[in-house]
């Protein structure tokens, strides 16, 4: 890993750092770049902003590795609260959840995670939208594969993320290609190890462009995360040679990661769909952002420095 990256990691998970970021004053509107806001009423408000530019939203209620159960039904209720308002503001259209498995009790019992996203699942049916079940690290792959299975035998559109740096993963892309199956494709997140992913990020590349391929050849909907110039080239590409029309695969990026870039491939006639964090628990998913890019790093150091 960039040392830089693993520093950053470790500032993370460093009690004084967090107090300091979490209570600096400028520390909002810097967090706002990359996170909507605290509560349901902000991430609506930044949806309906996206919407009217033509963009399609997945909405994170942040949270994840929940052990307590309490934790896992609140995680629960936010979404149920977030799918209703949805619909009463008319978004629901162009605006689903993507839900972490460990936010709803996948670590104390695949059952209950099980339960608890059929309930998310069961809300999005009646407000008009879908979701998508977030992917974590390696060691809870099989056990969120096995619940999407089980959840697209009642709700067929559930949405599976699968990660280009696993070894696995082309095996994986094929054998969800099937119609009607949206899967979003992205690099990967967590630190994993070497016997289960590629550790160059030429391979990881590599690894993608093979997923893409077979996503695109498949009879499904394939959901491209990613903000990589040359993947989005890729991408392009090699829809044009599958034969893929506009509206039948789409672009997904980060909220506040290259807007202009997701604003330019709407303006050419494709679908993007911006992934939009929110909630308290922002802190774990910024110091991440930072951690995948220095650029953000020394912008947010300056706003920092610079009305501090
Ligand atoms: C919509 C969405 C959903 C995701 N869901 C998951 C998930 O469920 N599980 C999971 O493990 N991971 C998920 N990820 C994260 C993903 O796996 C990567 O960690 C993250 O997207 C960075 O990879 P990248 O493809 O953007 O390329 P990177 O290798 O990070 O960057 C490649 C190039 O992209 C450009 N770029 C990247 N970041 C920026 C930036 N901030 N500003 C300007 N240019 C930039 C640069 O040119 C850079 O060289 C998701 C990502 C997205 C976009």
């Amino acid at each position: 890993m960039h040392p830089l990256r693993t520093l950053i990691l470790a500032a993370g998970a460093n009690d004084a750092v967090r107090r300091l970021v979490a209570t600096a004053p400028v520390s909002r509107d810097v967090v706002r770049r990359f996170v909507a806001g605290e509560s349901t009423d902000d991430v609506v408000a930044v949806t309906a902003r996206l919407v009217d530019d033509g963009l399609s939203v997945s909405l994170d209620y942040l949270g994840e590795d929940t052990s307590d159960e309490l934790v896992a039904e609140q995680n629960v209720q936010a979404y149920l609260r977030l799918l209703d308002r949805l619909h009463t503001d008319g978004l629901s259209a162009h605006a689903e959840a993507s839900v972490k498995l460990s936010s709803i009790g996948q670590a104390l019992d695949e059952r209950l995670a099980l339960d608890n996203a059929s309930r998310i699942a069961a809300a999005a049916e009646q407000c008009g939208t879908t979701i998508t079940l977030d992917m974590e690290d390696h060691s809870t792959t099989d056990s969120t594969l096995r619940v999407l299975a089980e959840l697209r035998r009642t709700w067929p559109w559930v949405g599976a993320v699968l990660q280009a740096y696993l070894r696995r993963t082309l095996d994986d892309c094929v054998a969800l290609a099937g119609s009607g199956s949206r899967v979003r494709l992205c690099k990967g997140a967590y630190a994993e190890p070497a016997s289960v992913a590629f550790a160059h990020p030429h391979e990881v590349d590599l690894s993608y462009v093979r997923c893409a391929n077979a996503l695109l050849a498949g009879r499904g909907y394939p959901m491209f995360a990613t903000h990589d110039p040359r993947l989005v080239a890729v991408i392009a590409e090699r829809a044009l040679w599958y034969g893929r029309k506009p509206g039948s695969y789409e672009y997904q990026m980060l909220y506040g990661i290259r807007p202009d870039e997701q604003r330019r491939l709407v303006n050419s006639g494709e679908a993007v769909r911006v992934y939009v964090p929110y909630g308290e628990q922002w802190y774990g998913y910024l110091m991440r952002r930072l951690a995948e890019r220095p650029a953000n790093t020394a912008f947010f150091l300056r706003s920092l420095a610079g009305r501090s």
